[in-house]
């Protein structure tokens, strides 16, 4: 068989957007300005009351985040460890210590009893990540916080316009970051958001970003150069015009994959939860990566491990914690697959994908 293969992510760029990056270059005005402001202002109606500053990852946006709420040498932050390294990275680049907490099974996110159970006199703060696109446990998560008098900070990396009994992504924390990367639901080429609705923390990000400084040459803080550029927020703004359409597309895939999908498990929405869909991550029993293989060679289906390592047992992050054992997380780095949702499969490439799967889980079975 001579099938085209079908792209676990496939980031969609058009004329919209070529458009908008002659206009930015035909302007000459190349660095952080009015495009970038105007991006911001668009990009926070995504997390209502909050205002949303631009930076040029979601890696600076969570360590910004972390540095102007405060958090620095001798604070510990609890991350989990099943998630992509930048989470537990933000907090290390502040001089704080991630404390690695499990997850829960159904959705992947953190575990309340493991997140209090990690709680020390030191805890400045809680960062969970909605991984995949669906909500972490925010009500649990705000008890404990609120009881412990901590700070929540949301990895939104993979949750654009995701929400939780209605209340979106990015309104639950001190702070949100979310990512541009060309893979995530939307892009900006490279990019990062930050949503608060804090003034204080949303002044101080946009001094960080900038080498400390509001006003020219007069620098109050030691910041870092973490701007956006104009080109890259032009491709933002179109991007984010066709969020809804996109997202409303992931949904109908997950849906018609779920539907149809069988000797697998596959993904869990809680009550109230709008799931978004960056990854559509199902979990195989046996021989995670013998499946894997079956359904990229044989059937030509691209599929992704996100992540196979669970971060406290990486070679960068793993002396915060010696001999930590997260159960959960490790039964989800050796079961999880993530199969293509993005909105750009036809109904052929969806029938294919389900043929493959149901088709190697029986061979397995
Ligand atoms: C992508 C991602 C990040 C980092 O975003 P970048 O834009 O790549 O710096 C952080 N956390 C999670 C969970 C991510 O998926």
């Amino acid at each position: 068989m001579d099938l085209p293969m079908i792209p676990a992510a496939k980031p969609i760029i058009g004329s919209e957007e070529r458009e908008a990056v002659d206009a930015v270059l035909a302007s000459g005005m190349l660095a952080q300005g009015a495009e970038v402001a105007s991006f911001e202002e668009e990009f926070s109606a995504l997390a209502p009351g909050t205002e949303a500053i631009a930076v040029n990852s979601g890696t600076s946006a969570l360590h910004l985040g972390l540095l102007a709420s405060g958090i620095g040498p001798g604070d510990e932050v609890i991350v989990p460890s099943f998630t992509f390294a930048a989470t537990g990275n933000s907090v290390a680049l502040t001089g704080a210590t991630p404390v690695f907490a499990d997850i829960a099974l159904d959705d992947y996110s953190l575990d309340p009893d493991s997140v209090a159970a990690s709680i020390t006199e030191n805890t400045k703060g809680i960062m969970p990540v909605h991984l995949y696109g669906h909500p972490a446990k925010m009500a649990e998560l705000r008890k404990i916080a609120d009881s412990r008098g901590l700070m929540i900070f949301e990895d939104a990396a993979q949750a654009h316009a995701a929400a939780l009994g209605g209340e979106k992504v990015g309104t639950f924390g001190t702070f949100a970051a979310f990512s541009l990367y060309p893979t995530k639901n939307m892009t900006s080429g490279e990019g990062g958001m930050v949503t608060t609705s804090d003034p204080e923390v949303a002044r101080k990000i946009r001094l960080l970003r900038n080498q400390g400084m509001e006003k020219q040459y007069e620098n109050e803080l030691v910041g870092l150069n973490n701007r956006m550029t104009n080109i890259h927020a032009a491709i933002g703004r179109v991007q984010l015009r066709h969020l809804p359409e996109w997202t409303a597309k992931r949904q109908e895939n997950a849906a018609f994959l779920s539907e149809n999908l069988e000797g697998v498990i596959v993904p869990h929405v809680a009550d109230e939860a709008e799931h978004v869909y960056h990854q559509y991550t199902i979990r195989v029993e046996n021989d995670r990566d013998g499946f894997a293989n079956a359904l990229r060679e044989e059937y030509k289906v691209g599929c992704g491990v996100y992540y196979p390592i669970p971060n406290h047992r990486l070679p960068s992050l793993a002396h915060f914690a010696p001999n930590l054992e997260l159960p959960n997380t490790e039964l989800a780095a050796a079961q999880v697959i993530s199969l293509p949702v993005h909105p750009s499969l036809s109904q052929g490439d969806l029938d294919r994908i389900v043929e493959a799967v149901n088709a190697v889980a029986k061979a397995g079975a």
